[in-house]
């Protein structure tokens, strides 16, 4: 059980900075998976009053404060419409609605758990978070960070030409993902993000240049090949390495063939 002896609602970052230096103080996003743990808190850290619960376009950025729900993530027009849909797929199988009316973008991040589609995604975004004492980070560099107390601010997204597409494989609908995947075309950039490999979310570039010329079958099977062949993977209860490496090969396939049907109708 988890036991919280007093509980502040900080009125600044930096009051919830000095505050979670103690190591027996703790923020609580959603306290979805805190609840969980067997520990004893001396001070919650609650972020409420602090202006962090909206998504806002910015023109060249969209900013995704720490306490956004990922209910708002997978409701939100800005990011339905820039991402194409894909931010929704990416959260809506997380347990339930009740479930993703609290769990919390700062939450889910902080943790850089092995599991998460939400790092999946924002890894495929190319986005950026923003610590109140470490600054603005690339997603890629906060997922591999050792974790320090911190307050995660915010998401920033900076806009660009995008076409994303994120897929998962789960053994039941609402369980934690076999895998997830998300390719993403930015700029003429072509990445492929894998996660609940099931360590963190990882992202791989086109470095042999299979998808240069074009999405056909041909390219699309030989970079599904050679990310399978790459990755790195482990086996839990829900699936082993050789099954997560034949489940990311058909991903990274479909993925890109959406990818590509998406293409034709932009043009
Ligand atoms: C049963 C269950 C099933 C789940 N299934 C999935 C799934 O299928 N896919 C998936 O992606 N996720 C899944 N999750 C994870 C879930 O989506 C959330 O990521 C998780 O609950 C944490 O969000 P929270 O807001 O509840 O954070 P909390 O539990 O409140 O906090 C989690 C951690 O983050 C820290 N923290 C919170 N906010 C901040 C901040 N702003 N700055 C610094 N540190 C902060 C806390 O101190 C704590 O260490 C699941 C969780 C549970 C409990």
């Amino acid at each position: 059980m988890l036991d919280i002896k007093k509980y502040v609602k900080v009125q600044s970052l930096e009051e919830a900075y000095e505050l979670c230096q103690n190591r027996k103080n703790i923020i609580i996003g959603g306290m979805l998976w805190l609840k969980m743990q067997n520990r004893s808190v001396d001070t919650a850290i609650d972020l409420c009053d602090l202006n962090l619960n909206h998504i806002e376009d910015k023109g060249d950025e969209i900013h995704i404060g720490a306490m956004v729900t990922l209910r708002q993530l997978e409701s939100n027009p800005i990011l339905h419409q820039y991402t194409h849909g894909a931010m929704k797929e990416s959260v809506h199988n997380i347990v339930g609605v009740q479930f993703r009316n609290l769990a919390t973008v700062g939450g889910s991040l902080f943790g850089r758990y092995g599991f998460s589609d939400v790092l999946t995604m924002f890894m495929a975004l190319d986005a950026y978070v923003e610590l109140y004492h470490g600054g603005i980070v690339s997603i890629q560099e906060f997922a591999t960070m050792r974790p320090t107390p911190d307050v995660l601010v915010r998401v920033i997204i900076k806009k660009s030409p995008l076409r994303v597409v994120y897929m998962s494989q789960r053994n039941t609908k609402t369980d934690f993902p076999v895998l997830t995947c998300a390719v993403s075309q930015i700029e003429t950039t072509y990445t492929c993000t894998i996660g609940a490999r099931p360590l963190k979310a990882v992202t791989f570039k086109d470095e042999n240049h299979f998808l240069d010329s074009s999405l056909s079958d041909e390219s699309i099977q030989a970079f599904a090949n050679d990310i399978a062949k790459k990755l790195v993977l482990g086996s839990n209860l829900r699936g082993s390495a050789d099954y997560r490496r034949r489940i990311a090969k058909v991903l990274i396939k479909r993925a890109l063939t959406a990818l590509r049907e998406e293409n034709h109708h932009a043009y």
